[in-house]
């Protein structure tokens, strides 16, 4: 069974595929500093495990990479590890440049060393997967859909930090011959979002029967992936996609924010009728606009579809009912995020 050094494995996308690949028995050293988007309580189902090592560290400490390199060799090493949040990149974007692209540089430059170091057959076969944003395209106007060729435009400090750590992976492959794959991905949603992204922040604020903000006239329009599905897209670009190569996985669920909530809003008074008996579609409260803010994105997978025989399997009408399920059977996990006491959780070995 392979070994895999995956970065940012406590967050909402990575933490989804660390259960994945600890459940299919592949070994996986888990690196997270544990930021505020962070959450053990995530993997509490695989603590414990042998095939499981958790590790509390920094992408950019390089003598930390360095030693889990030697110690665990890795097959595969896939990168998750970010600041995600547009909202506080606008707020504060020096920890964005911090993480995404200087981390991103250091766990280049010691997954190349490292590399470098091992023999023919492992040379040929180790990747180093990227796993990266459509934001970095821009945005799009009413029609069209972002290519693999369409050319870098980002408008937010987390795009760009985002667009500048492409670029640096692109680079290590052209420069240094480093096998590595990038994907770029479209709003995920799904168990375990951290409750500021749009989805959990409206299904908890929903539940609790609070205002429910949405930006502007809420006709912006994202492209929906379920987890389940991106995680499944990124083991078969490891697997099967061509060194040097970008992916984009989309999950052809292009919706408005307005469309999205109001779905949240009836499938919940369906579910958990608000007790004075108002519908929740009534708490929709319009607030100022994210300065920036993209319009539209939509992605075209057919590149991933056509050459790895990729499809996602999840409609966004089952994606959206599957997921608001979830956070009303895990009101617990909710909670210890809502009152900070996910903080406290500690497992595994702190670096
Ligand atoms: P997330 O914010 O939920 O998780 C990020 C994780 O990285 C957290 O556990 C955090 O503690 C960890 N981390 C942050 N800085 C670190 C550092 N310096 N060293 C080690 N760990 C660190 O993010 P997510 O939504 O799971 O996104 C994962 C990746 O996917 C990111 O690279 C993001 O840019 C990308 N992405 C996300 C989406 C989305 O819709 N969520 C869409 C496209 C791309």
């Amino acid at each position: 069974m392979p070994t895999w050094l995956v970065t940012g494995g406590a967050g909402f996308i990575g933490g989804n595929f660390v259960l994945d690949a600890v459940r299919q028995g592949i070994k996986v050293v888990n690196l997270d500093v544990l930021t505020y988007a962070g959450n053990l309580d995530t993997l509490r189902s695989i603590q414990g495990q042998p095939s499981h090592v958790f590790v509390q560290g920094d992408i950019g400490d390089a003598a930390l990479i360095e030693r889990l390199l030697r110690e665990h060799r890795p097959d595969a090493v896939i990168n998750f590890a970010a600041e995600s949040h547009v909202d506080r990149s606008i707020d504060g974007p020096a920890a964005f440049v911090q993480t995404n692209v200087v981390g991103t540089l250091n766990l280049l430059e010691k997954t190349r060393d490292y590399w470098k170091s091992l023999d023919d057959a492992a040379r040929s076969t180790f990747r180093f997967l990227h796993v990266s944003t459509d934001e970095v395209y821009g945005t799009l106007g009413e029609t069209g859909k972002f290519t693999e060729e369409t050319p870098y435009a980002p408008n937010s400090p987390y795009s760009a930090s985002k667009a500048a750590s492409d670029h640096l992976v692109r680079a290590f492959h052209h420069t240094y011959g480093l096998p590595v794959l990038t994907t770029n991905c479209s709003n995920n949603y799904g168990p375990y979002q951290f409750p500021e992204k749009l989805i959990p922040l409206i299904i908890a604020r929903a539940l609790a029967g609070e205002p429910l903000p949405v930006y502007g006239d809420g006709r912006n329009v994202r492209d929906w992936l379920y987890v389940g599905d991106h995680c499944t897209a990124i083991s078969r670009v490891l697997e099967a996609g061509r060194v040097g190569e970008t992916y984009n996985v989309g999950g052809d669920a292009e919706r408005e924010n307005i469309v999205v909530v109001k779905t949240i809003c009836r499938l919940l008074d369906e579910r958990r009728p608000l007790a004075d008996g108002r519908a929740r579609e009534s708490l929709i409260t319009f607030v100022v606009d994210r300065p920036g803010h993209d319009r539209r994105y939509a992605i075209d997978a057919s590149k991933l579809k056509r050459e790895l025989g990729w499809a996602p399997t999840v409609t966004f009408e089952q994606g959206i009912a599957r997921t608001v399920e979830w956070y009303l059977d895990n009101q617990a996990w909710v909670q210890r995020v809502l009152d900070g006491s996910y903080r406290l959780e500690r497992i595994g070995q702190a670096a």
